[in-house]
């Protein structure tokens, strides 16, 4: 179950988000999720997790080739929660959920909070409570951006990889930002417009 959700003006003006507020209107920054198991490692019993996902991360990760052989893997920075925006964004998302999970409605059905614990209160430990448990939601993109070389793009306007000639990436990688959305469709969307530049190149 996904709910997703755009964060109020007031709250990412507070934190200096202006890249976050400028983002179209249809764009939204969380995803709420309710899944019907725990995650916590040593969690055990009858629990729920609800989760709250950033969709448009500020943090940007890396990734550096080791070697000119491709048998060997390359090393990916991904850089989680490394901007102090996203930080913010996940102490006031950490706050929501809780909200929501202690509200009238919900009390008939949660006992308590099994991670990271009532006890867990200030914004400097439920930042490291987040950080010790927080995951991807396996939606990785980006890394053959499309973007000018010079700030490290891969493909061109064309899908084409620079420095080639016939050489097209057409998956999740060419996003020069994430398009606050899970990848499947926007994938799609690539290949599809990947297959009509084949075509008018034919
Ligand atoms: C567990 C999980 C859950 C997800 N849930 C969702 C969801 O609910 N909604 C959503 O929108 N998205 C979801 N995603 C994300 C979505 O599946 C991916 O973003 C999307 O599939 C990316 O498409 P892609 O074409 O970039 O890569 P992929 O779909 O990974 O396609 C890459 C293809 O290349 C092939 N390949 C790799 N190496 C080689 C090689 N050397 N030679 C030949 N072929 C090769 C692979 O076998 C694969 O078929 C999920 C992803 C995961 C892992």
């Amino acid at each position: 179950m996904s709910a997703w959700e755009r964060l109020p003006d007031e709250f990412l003006q507070s934190i200096g988000a202006q890249e976050l507020i400028d983002l179209r209107s249809d764009w939204n920054h969380i995803q709420l999720e309710m899944l019907a198991y725990g995650v916590v490692p040593g969690n055990t019993g009858n629990l729920v997790t609800p989760r709250s996902v950033i969709s448009y991360p500020i943090s940007r990760g890396n990734v550096s080739m080791v070697s000119n052989s491709t048998t060997v893997k390359p090393i990916v920075q991904p850089n989680w929660l490394e901007s102090p925006i996203d930080q913010q964004v996940a102490i006031y998302t950490f706050k929501q959920v809780r909200q929501i999970m202690s509200s009238p409605i919900m009390s008939s059905i949660v006992i308590n909070e099994a991670y990271p614990g009532p006890n867990v209160t200030s914004d400097a430990d439920i930042l490291a409570a987040i950080q010790a448990t927080g995951h991807p939601i396996y939606q990785a993109s980006g890394t053959c951006a499309m973007k000018a070389r010079a700030d490290g793009g891969v493909v061109d306007e064309n899908l084409v990889v620079y420095g080639t000639e016939n050489l097209r990436v057409a998956d999740a990688s060419i996003f020069p930002i994430i398009p606050s959305a899970n990848m499947m469709a926007p994938a799609y969307m690539v290949g599809e417009k990947a297959a009509d530049l084949i075509k008018a190149d034919q």
